[in-house]
């Protein structure tokens, strides 16, 4: 399976900055969520290409890493050995990583068999006011917990794991194909080093059983779509007495009936009446801390923007709050009764005598008989 390229799966240029990336992988997030598309694997599979687009790309130094040597710099995947296939990861945990830099060196290929556990990564929902304002949440995770009655080792209580005596306790294999010797992770015991002869009937000698881990996450307000929480120490149990991996809660924050977010800035759009709109108002606007009055002008024309100040968010790495830009719809009288239709019919009357109530309208006749003119 080949994969694709991460700034092609994100859709931008590889000199890209980080937040035209953060950007372009929002909007993937939003459009492939699990959530949005119930059911649909190829959305599902474009979520997962994205985030793990973003996951390296997002980290200076996997993305540099990945710049020099592509997939095969980022790709120490360490995931590969759930016991018995671990189908009832798939969903949550779609994708194990690894820190190429951080991680790796105490991971397979280590001499003593003790390898890091998985980091896992956790999807946490949540609405636009949770992650505003920040949260604590409970969540439940199956993970791989050291196997109590082996204490981690995955041999019989009073035997101990034995050196492998297919490598020798190194690890790795040298096989002999045509011309050229290549070295290999010993089949036996899978880079260990050692081999259980005396299996533990808890675990069945992996040292490491399922288990469902009841976490508390402090959720810090401001956090956006594709923010992460570390949780360390939280992974799967190493294997062999190995560190235990971390957990990363991955935020996505759902999307608001009323309000739009792009960063720090929240949008909404308020109706408004066409009386008004032109002859100017107060309205009741909505806001995350509870209504305010905004002023109208009169004229005021559909689309318009009001900025108010500070009612964004405050962002989760500092500064100050965003706006809350609210966009005026001017909306049309609908039922009319007989009086509204003649007050309305006398109303039109009136405009007819002079076009300057329109100054739109004038200026878009002119250009349509330009137009035609220049035919
Ligand atoms: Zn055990
Ligand atoms: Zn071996």
């Amino acid at each position: 399976m080949s994969k694709r390229d991460y700034y092609e799966v994100l859709g931008v240029e590889r000199g890209v900055s980080e937040a035209e990336l953060k950007k372009a992988y929002r909007r993937l997030a939003m459009k492939h969520h699990p959530d949005r598309n119930p059911d649909d694997k190829a959305s599902e599979d474009k979520f997962k290409e994205a985030n793990e687009a973003y996951e390296v790309l997002s980290d200076a130094s996997k993305r540099a890493a990945y710049d020099q040597y592509g997939h095969a710099g980022v790709d120490q995947s360490m995931g590969g050995g759930h016991p018995g296939g671990g189908a009832n990861f798939s969903d949550i945990f779609g994708d194990v990583f690894s820190d190429f830099f951080g991680g790796a060196a105490g991971g397979r290929g280590g001499r003593g068999g003790a390898q890091r556990g998985s980091d896992l990564r956790y999807t946490l929902e949540l609405g636009l006011e949770e992650a505003v304002r920040g949260t604590s949440v409970t969540i439940r995770v199956p993970t791989l917990v050291n196997c109590k009655t082996c204490a981690g080792s995955g041999a019989k209580k009073g035997t101990s794991p034995v050196t492998c005596t297919t490598c020798g306790g190194i690890g790795q294999v040298r096989m002999q194909q045509g011309f050229f010797s290549v070295q290999q992770t010993c089949p036996r015991c899978h880079g260990n080093g050692k081999m259980i002869t005396d299996p533990c009937g808890s675990c069945h000698g992996h040292g490491r059983v399922e288990e469902h881990k009841t976490l508390s996450v402090k959720v810090p307000a401001g956090v956006d779509t594709g923010d992460r929480i570390r949780l360390s120490g939280e992974g799967e149990a190493g294997a062999m007495g190995g560190p235990a991996g971390d957990l990363y809660v991955v935020v996505n924050v759902r999307e608001h009936a009323i309000f739009q977010r792009d960063g720090k800035h929240l949008y909404c759009e308020v109706p408004i009446s066409f009386a008004d709109a032109a002859l100017g108002g107060e309205l009741e606007v909505p806001t995350l801390d509870g209504r305010v009055k905004l002023k109208i002008p009169e004229g005021t024309q559909t689309g318009k923007l009001f900025r108010l100040r500070g009612k964004g968010v405050a962002p989760v790495r500092g500064g100050g709050a965003g706006d809350l830009m609210c966009r005026v719809a001017v909306e049309t009288p609908v039922h009319l009764d007989r009086r509204q239709r003649e007050l309305l019919e006398e109303f039109r009357q009136s405009l007819a005598v002079d076009s300057s109530h329109s100054p739109k309208a004038n200026g878009w006749f002119e250009g349509v008989k330009r137009f035609f003119g220049d035919l």
